[in-house]
Parts: C-alpha cells; sequence; structure tokens
C-alpha cells in the first residue's frame, strides 16, 4: 500500500503525531522497535498500581492548548509532586523553598533564609571567582549557596549525568523552582497531574485506528528505493525519525552521548506504605541510586478504578548510567561538546529533505512530556 508518513517511534511524539496527520486525511504508520506502545511514558499494573516502567513520569504544563489536548484522552488526577531528598539522616523538601531552608537552618522567615542565602552566594562568588554563572556549579552557587549545593544538588548532579557539575549546563538546575515561600510543589505549572488509568492508554487512544508495528526496528526493516522508503510492501513518502538522530545516520559522525537509567523494582506485598512518597531523592553521592519511586503514591495510595486503598506496595530505584549500545537511552547529555556534534547532524539531516527528527532523542533536547506534544503539533502544522 501507499502511505504518506511513516512514523518511527510509538511512543508521545510519534503518536500524537500520528494522530494529527491521520486528522488530516493523511495515511499514517507506526512502527517502534519495542514490544509496546507509548515509549518511556509506558505503564503497567502490577497488583492493581500504576508502575511508570522506565521512570516517574509527572504531567505538568501551563500551555492551555497542550493541557485540553491531553485531556481529550483522558482525565488527569489533582497529584502535586513533592519530592522529598534525603541527605544521610536530614528530610528535606523540594524543590527549594522555605521548608528547605528552614530545616537546613533552624530559622523560620524569608527574610532569615534570604540573609543566610545572600551571605554564603557572595562567599562563594568570591572563591570560586563567578561572575556569570558559566556551568551548573557556579549556576547553583550564585542561586542557592553553599550549603544547599553540596547537600542537595553536587551528589544527586553528579551521579545523574556521570561528570562533575563543573562540566554541565547551567540549565539543567534552572529546571528546578527557587522560592521563598512554603511551598513544595516540585513544579511552577498551571496544570499538573497524573493521567488516571496510566499513560499507555492515552497513546493507545491517540493510535487508534492507526496500523502499528511492534517489534520493527527501522535500520532492519525500512530501506530507500526510487526517493521513497519501503517496508515490505509498503511504500512512504517521508518518515518521522523520534530514535537516535545519530543511530540513524549510522554514527556516522560519532556517537552522541546519552544517559541511561536503571531499574530496580520490587514488589512487596506486606508492606502498605514503604516510603511515605511518591518520590524520595538520595543526594548523597555514596549512595548509588538518584531516588526511589513509590507508584502507589502517584494516585494517593488508592486504586484509581474503584477508590479502595491499595495493600502491598511497588518500589524501584533508579541507578543512573552511561549509555551504551543496547541500552534505553534517557537523557541527552547537553555540554558543548554534544551540542556541536548534534549541530552537525543537523547538517546532515538536511540533505534528508523527507525525514523530520522529532522528539528528545530526535532534537537531542532535554524535552518534558509536554514540550514534545507542543513540539509534534508544530511539526504536523506545518506539514
Ligand atoms: N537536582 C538536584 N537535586 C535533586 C533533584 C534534582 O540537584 O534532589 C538537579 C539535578 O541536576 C537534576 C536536575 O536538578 O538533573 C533536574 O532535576 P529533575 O527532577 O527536573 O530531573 P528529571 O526528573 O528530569 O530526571
Amino acid at each position: 500500500m501507499d502511505y504518506d508518513t511513516l512514523i518511527v517511534g510509538a511512543g508521545l511524539f510519534g503518536a500524537v503525531c500520528a494522530r494529527e496527520l491521520k486528522q488530516k486525511g493523511r495515511r499514517v504508520l507506526v512502527i517502534d522497535r519495542r514490544p509496546h506502545p507509548a515509549g518511556n511514558i509506558y505503564t503497567c499494573r502490577v497488583n492493581g498500581i500504576w508502575v511508570h516502567q522506565y521512570g516517574a513520569h509527572i504531567f505538568h504544563t501551563s500551555d492551555r492548548k497542550v493541557w485540553d489536548y491531553v485531556n481529550q484522552f483522558t482525565e488527569f488526577n489533582h497529584y502535586i509532586n513533592s519530592p522529598v531528598a534525603r541527605y544521610g539522616d536530614e528530610l528535606y523538601n523540594l524543590p527549594f523553598n522555605m521548608n528547605t531552608f528552614s530545616r537546613m537552618w533552624n530559622i523560620a522567615t524569608p527574610a532569615q533564609a534570604k540573609e543566610i542565602i545572600d551571605r554564603q552566594v557572595a562567599e562563594a562568588k568570591k572563591d570560586y571567582h563567578i561572575t556569570e554563572p558559566k556551568n551548573l556549579e557556579e549556576q547553583a552557587l550564585s542561586l542557592a549557596g553553599r550549603d544547599i549545593y553540596e547537600k542537595l544538588i553536587k551528589g544527586y548532579t553528579e551521579k545523574q549525568w556521570g561528570r562533575d557539575c563543573r562540566d554541565l549546563p547551567a540549565f539543567i538546575i534552572r529546571r528546578l523552582p527557587f522560592r521563598f515561600v512554603y511551598d513544595n510543589n516540585y513544579f511552577n505549572d498551571r496544570y499538573q497531574g497524573i493521567p488516571v488509568g496510566g499513560y499507555t492508554q492515552i497513546v493507545e487512544k491517540m493510535l487508534e485506528g492507526i496500523p502499528v508495528l511492534l517489534r520493527t526496528d527501522y535500520r532492519k526493516s525500512v530501506t530507500k528505493r526510487d526517493g521513497a522508503f519501503c517496508l515490505g510492501q509498503d511504500t512512504f513518502r517521508d518518515v518521522i525519525y523520534t530514535g537516535m538522530i545519530d543511530e540513524f545516520f549510522d554514527y556516522r559522525l560519532g556517537p552522541l552521548e546519552y544517559r541511561s537509567l536503571r531499574f530496580e523494582t520490587q514488589e512487596l506485598p506486606e508492606t502498605d506504605n514503604f516510603q511515605g512518597n511518591a518520590v524520595v531523592n538520595y543526594t548523597e553521592r555514596s549512595v548509588p541510586y538518584t531516588r526511589i519511586i513509590e507508584h502507589k503514591f502517584f494516585e494517593f495510595g488508592k486504586d484509581s478504578e474503584t477508590g479502595e486503598p491499595i495493600h502491598g506496595t511497588v518500589i524501584t530505584r533508579e541507578y543512573p548510567a552511561a549509555w551504551q549500545q543496547g541500552m534505553e537511552p534517557y537523557y541527552p547529555v547537553n555540554d558543548e561538546k554534544n551540542a556541536a556534534l548534534y549541530r552537525r547532524y543537523q547538517e546532515l539531516a538536511q540533505g534528508e529533505p523527507h525525514v523530520m527528527f522529532g522528539g528528545r532523542l530526535g532534537m537531542y533536547r532535554y524535552f518534558d512530556m509536554d514540550k514534545v506534544i507542543r513540539a509534534a503539533l508544530d511539526t504536523v502544522a506545518a506539514m
């Protein structure tokens, strides 16, 4: 059959493109090399609990159109992400706010917190000769001072990214709010929640009526003939590719770096409440994992279908790792070296006018889910 577009990757970017192109009357087919759709937002049900198999995903956005868009597919609950950080025996609320500061310094008012932070920031700027923050360390010290940086940022960040904070871009830490009010909401966005019934169903609904071939690897199954892309008997005019851009080009210019994660999931049928929160970060370098997720608390410990309390629990420890072939890539490493290499891959991509690259891996960008949807909607609008 003659199709218009082959979409490579049944994750969020691919699924939004597939649905929107179908709405425009285009003939699309989706392939994915994994055995399931939904990419890294895949959730599956274990003992009545929706488990985020590829790490915690909390939907948040200030983009009203994107919020309305996802709400077509499911209802969202009122979950507000409020992680707790553990540094040895010390427990702190995140993001950095008055609860964090009052626990750190035994103070009560914003003026007291500001005084300590201003002093520590001034000391750090002098000691580290910081003018304009050039890297994550300088950014964190200029924002929060030494205590917060050393207890809550340095260890976590260095294990998460596998490199020194001085070799990381400042924008990564600017993802986190920093505020002088007692507010533990991890995000500043207007809308937030977890989809009732998990994430996989959202993607399944987006893909309704669209052919999807799972366990199908683009590089093993697609060829190019007379300017068209061929998969078995089917031909396609163009391709939306959401895999790794360097892999698409057979690593011709060398590999881009990615961070990967290893998840260790434990079912604890005898434990109703393991840690009292959905997300606990372990900010010390010496603890090998960055966080423990207790999935039931994304839904307040209740079965989303019956509203009944869930007995037992499921937890996941998240271990960061360097990406190697055969592993799932999770985060692009947006340092200068990789950014420069990515730009060279973008130049190569200009020689492929019938291939559009999208999503975290195709665009090599640290996208949140709402930004993925926005980028996918914009991509389709331009097609
Ligand atoms: N971060 C930190 N301490 C924490 C949590 C986050 O220093 O307890 C830093 C770390 O550098 C991390 C970045 O903030 O990579 C962004 O964190 P976020 O929670 O947004 O990361 P994600 O959930 O995308 O992995």
